[in-house]
């Protein structure tokens, strides 16, 4: 039987029956318990805990963790007790729940100075890395649907997101989470230069698309006859506000960016990665245009 859940358990890495009776289980816990409370949206409020949780099935996050992600406004805005989380999923999803819920107390007031404060106190307030992880999660989701809010507020939290987040998912080393994020901090305290930089990386990538899959194809093969096994590639083009500002720091001088596109290719051990580089060095040749 379908469950709202599934496309969930299908982002997990090795879901066991366990783990979607559970996920399963504290999402119709999580919808029952919201009750009638909807999104600023006019959406059902489920459908903000659904959307963290696939958030984090898809950083490859463990069941607990994805639980807790359901669960984690249950505290603050419904009648659910902590102690009854904790008989139903156990002493683990508890403490993230709580750790979840105290760090929504925690607020920025805009004020420079107290930037670093906020985020080492964020960093302290959750002992356990998975809250912050849930939180960024958390955030993703709420930028992603910062519309629906006042334009004060709006600017408020992206203004947060920006000085506060950005730099903790930055140093978690959660460069897709960190570079969603910053986008859209910039998209809605910079509209118009946001729009014109992302037209202008749209159309690089439509460009360059060609090249760069012949680069990554190229790439594979010279990997492959060097001997080297279980490799994987990745590509990417750069976000926005990197982009931007870059370009700045550059002097507004297109030709001095070297990398709007990447490629990553990782490797599984040390010695793999010299000989990866040396293929690489033999290899390279710009794509047209640029990189
Ligand atoms: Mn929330």
């Amino acid at each position: 039987m379908a469950h709202p859940t599934d496309d969930i358990i299908r982002a997990m890495q090795s879901p066991t029956a366990k783990d979607t009776e559970i996920i399963r289980d504290a999402y119709d816990f999580a919808e029952k318990a919201h009750g009638e409370e909807k999104r600023k949206s006019g959406e059902p409020y489920i459908i903000h805990p659904r959307a963290i949780a696939l958030t984090l099935a898809k950083l490859g996050m463990d069941r607990d963790t994805i639980t807790a992600g359901i669960l984690h406004d249950t505290i603050e805005d419904t009648p659910v007790k902590l102690e009854e989380i904790e008989k139903r999923y156990g002493a683990n999803v508890a403490s993230m729940v709580e750790g979840v819920t105290k760090l929504s107390k925690l607020k920025y007031r805009g004020v420079e100075r107290h930037v670093e404060s906020m985020r080492r106190l964020l960093v302290a307030t959750a002992n356990d890395v998975r809250v912050i992880i849930i939180k960024l999660a958390d955030r993703l989701h709420n930028m992603e649907t910062l519309q629906y809010v006042s334009e004060e507020k709006r600017a408020r939290i992206a203004l947060e997101t920006r000085e506060v987040y950005v730099p903790i998912a930055e140093r978690l080393g959660m460069g897709l989470i960190k570079a969603q994020l910053e986008d859209l901090a910039f998209k809605n305290l910079e509209p118009e230069k946001y729009k014109e930089t992302a037209a202008f990386l749209e159309k690089e990538a439509e460009r360059a698309k060609g090249a760069l899959e012949e680069t990554v194809k190229d790439l594979r093969k010279a990997l492959a006859e060097a001997g080297i096994k279980n490799f994987r590639t990745e590509s990417r083009i750069k976000n926005a506000h990197s982009f931007a500002a870059k370009l700045e720091r550059k002097d507004n001088d297109i030709d001095k960016i070297y990398d709007i596109f990447a490629v990553r290719i990782i490797v599984p051990s040390s010695d793999d990665c010299y000989k990866t580089l040396g293929v690489v060095h033999s290899l390279w040749r710009p794509i047209p245009g640029r990189v």
